[in-house]
């Protein structure tokens, strides 16, 4: 693991319901620059806040606890230590377990920055769930699951990499079938 820069975090969740489908071990990392007017998390967004931690110390958390169905990275900014997390993200698929990652990114924007940063599709390689793009706060809802607006989308990696386009998780397909009114962001 040593070939991989060390990974900074604002914190640990170690048993979550809101930040994915099912019982969850999150991941809260330090650092973004997005800076979405009305985010919740401001103290994650210095990238010299926060704390470094190793590995083995966040797989050690994951295998104490049997009931976990994944784990999800949110933040600050995932994608912005995305070679940090790629071995932790293999560590956790040899485990098993699904993961989710929460971005300020869009998906399209992942893929535009692919040439100059390789890593941030290689850590989304491993991804089940992506929760993509900026808060945004006139789209703000209370009703929507995992994520704060309208505009964020819950979508599903594995098809979406094989398809070559945005394929929206069944999650939010099944959702937005609750809640036809609702715009669908594709
Ligand atoms: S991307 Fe997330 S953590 Fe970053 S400013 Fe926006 S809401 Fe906050």
């Amino acid at each position: 693991m040593s070939d991989y820069p060390r990974l900074r975090i604002a914190g640990i969740e170690p048993e979550s319901f809101v930040d994915g489908p099912g019982i969850r071990l999150t991941v809260f990392t330090q650092g973004c620059h997005h800076h979405c007017p009305g985010c919740q998390n401001p103290q994650t967004h210095d990238f010299e806040g926060g704390r470094y931690i190793e590995l083995d110390e966040i797989l050690a958390m994951i295998d104490e606890n049997p009931l976990l169905d994944g784990v999800t990275f949110s933040g600050g900014d995932p994608m912005d230590q995305a070679a940090a997390l790629i071995p932790l993200a293999r560590k956790i698929k040899e485990r098993g377990l699904n993961l989710v990652i929460f971005t300020g990114y869009t998906y399209e924007r992942l893929v535009e920055l692919e040439s100059e940063r390789p890593e941030l599709l290689e850590l989304l390689s491993f991804a089940d769930i992506l929760v993509d793009g900026p808060f945004i706060m006139a789209q703000r809802s209370l009703e929507l699951k995992f994520r704060g607006s309208m505009n964020q989308r819950l979508i599903d990696v594995q098809q979406t990499l094989s398809a070559g386009h945005v394929v929206i998780h069944k999650i939010q397909i099944d959702e937005q079938a609750e809640h036809p009114d609702w715009k669908l962001n594709q």
